[in-house]
């Protein structure tokens, strides 16, 4: 089967392919996380954990979190060259086909991708391109809870109701499941688009620096060291009640090393989060009565995404809602595991199972207020929880006599009172045929399996269809050679080397360059598993001399 099930995510990624012999995760110098980091140098583009390193040296040149802007117009400069956010998000998908090509031997065309059930109509069409620039076929998109239920309840038979909370890196997604004789239903779903463990990072990062006292700019390649220890000591508290963080060499001031030695509490940082965390528990009840249920009849809460793991989101649900919720096995795979499983489906390889998707947000246009205040208000034509595929159509009727075009404002969101509360996804121009004194003309919204929108108008006068131009932010892509050309590098010596020529052109004393020059060599001649640790070294020393000279000392 050459589909592979994608698990696109804001901190990392993950991706499953179907075999003979079950399910396999494709492994990125050996782990299955592929950090969604993309370095874009001279020398080419770095995925991964490599780039992750990299951005230490390298900030301006590294893409992190790219999820967080998908399907907004902002632009990442990277090596001087400008890119849209699902441009770099296709390096990431390049990187997986390749090595999933390298390790299973099969060239992967087709892609089931998954996205947070939360994303609107714009990040869902950016997603899709991104894949397509890495040239594969989109089979189908789905929401990322949606696959969590599916690798949780595929093989179950039992009747239940049960509710996915999917706390990642960067978003936050519940879903309400219904399974009964190989139906997945989604019956309600809700999230955030910008709440997730990035956010806790950050919150720890400014605890911990504030506790460091620091008397030194926080700079931005400082501000990346700063976050990684933070999530380090995130993902410690855990497990942990307390951590003694203790980074020598963290940072400099007028040239003496500043020792990062700072004690972190699990109480400290449970106050931290502790709002957002009520946060989650708030929409997840909200999630529940829109299903139309109880919440009690929900047999089990299941816990999916990495984040998941920090034990007050448990403690909270049972002091709350008083269940204690389930911690899927394997978290950070369940989402790649249900794509995967879904491409199964479609091929008809797993046909025991059937998914029932819905739209998490209601569709509609812009419309004048029927009180005659001329106030602009939502009109919604599919509502939110419609399951998908649905169609549904709309009457407009001219305001002017010989109307030749209906302008059509397109709309996603819940408040129809305040239009501008909503989130404005496009717009398109409907040019009538045949003008006519009463014009009037049928619009019709589809939302197709994958949650994506199109629109159509019917003249009624004369039943011709009308097909306007749908204006989304989201450019097309064939317009993206560049990004085709581009491949990705396997692995990243080139990378280091130049950088480290780099930075023995510049201003640094001789005795730097001496010590700079004998790590080259060593880094040159090392065998390939030396280099990892030389890495490290190389990063730590070029960190701190372009800090030296950013400072001038
Ligand atoms: P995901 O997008 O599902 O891969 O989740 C990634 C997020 O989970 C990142 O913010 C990680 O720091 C976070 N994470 C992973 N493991 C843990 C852990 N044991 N405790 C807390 N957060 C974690």
């Amino acid at each position: 089967m050459d589909i592979i099930g994608i698990d696109l995510g804001t901190t990392n990624s993950v991706a499953t392919v179907y075999t003979e012999n079950g399910l396999k995760h494709i492994s990125f110098d050996g782990d299955f996380l592929l950090p969604s980091v993309v370095n874009v140098s001279d020398e080419g583009v770095i995925v991964g954990i490599k780039a992750k390193n990299m951005a230490m040296i390298a900030e301006d040149n590294t893409a992190i979190s790219v999820k967080r802007v998908i399907g907004t117009d902002e632009k990442l400069t990277l090596n001087g060259k400008e890119f849209t956010p699902e441009e770099v998000s296709s390096f990431i998908i390049k990187k997986i086909i390749t090595t999933a090509k390298q390790e299973m031997g099969t060239e992967y065309k087709r892609c089931v991708v998954t996205v947070p059930a939360y994303f609107n109509e714009n990040q869902r069409e950016a997603t899709s391109q991104a894949v397509k620039l890495a040239g594969l076929e989109v089979l189908r998109v789905i929401n990322e809870p949606t696959a969590a239920a599916i690798a949780y309840g595929a093989d179950r038979d039992d009747e239940m109701m049960y509710g996915v909370y999917d706390l990642g890196g960067g978003t936050f997604d519940i879903s309400i499941i219904e399974n009964s004789e190989g139906l997945i239903e989604v019956l309600s779903t809700t999230g955030d688009n910008n709440l997730g463990g990035d956010d806790f990072d950050n919150k720890l990062a400014t605890l911990i620096w504030e506790k460091s006292e620091f008397d030194i700019p926080l700079t931005k390649k400082l501000k990346i060291k700063l976050n990684q220890v933070a999530e380090k000591t995130k993902i410690s508290l855990s497990s942990e009640d307390s951590v003694d963080i203790d980074e020598k060499f963290f940072a400099k001031r007028e040239g003496e090393p500043l020792h990062l030695e700072v004690k972190v509490t699990k109480e400290e940082f449970e106050e931290l989060i502790q709002k957002d965390i009520d946060k989650t528990i708030d929409l997840l009840l909200d999630t529940v009565e829109e299903a139309n249920c109880d919440i009690d009849e929900l047999e089990a809460i299941i816990l999916t995404g990495g984040s998941s793991r920090i034990p007050l989101i448990s403690n909270k649900i049972l002091e709350r809602i008083g269940k204690l919720p389930i911690l899927i096995e394997d978290p950070d795979k369940s989402v790649s595991i249900g794509a995967i499983l879904q491409g199964a489906m479609i091929e008809g390889v797993d046909t025991d199972s059937i998914l029932v998707d819905i739209t998490p947000y209601s569709l509609g246009t812009s419309a004048l207020s029927i009180d005659y205040s001329m106030d602009e208000v939502l009109s919604k034509i599919i509502l939110k929880n419609t399951p998908v595929p649905t169609s549904k159509t709309s009457r407009y009727h001219a305001v002017v006599e010989f109307q030749e075009a209906f302008k059509i404002d397109i709309y996603q969101g819940e408040d129809e009172d305040n239009l501008e509360q909503n989130y404005k996804i496009g717009d398109m121009l409907l040019k009538v045929k045949e003008p006519v004194e009463d014009g009037a003309i049928d619009v019709t919204f589809s939302l197709n399996q994958n949650g994506m929108l199109s629109v159509i108008g019917k003249e009624i006068h004369t039943d011709e269809i009308i097909n306007g131009k749908f204006k989304t932010k989201i450019s097309k892509s064939t317009q993206h050679s560049k990004v085709k050309e581009m491949d990705i590098l396997s692995d990243h010596d080139q990378t280091i080397i130049a950088k480290i020529d780099k930075v023995l052109d510049s201003d640094i004393l001789d005795e730097d360059k001496d010590d700079l020059k004998e790590l080259r060599a060593k880094y040159v001649s090392a065998k390939s598993e030396e280099k990892e640790s030389l890495e490290e070294e190389i990063i730590d020393t070029i960190f701190f001399l372009e800090d030296s000279i950013a400072n001038g000392v």
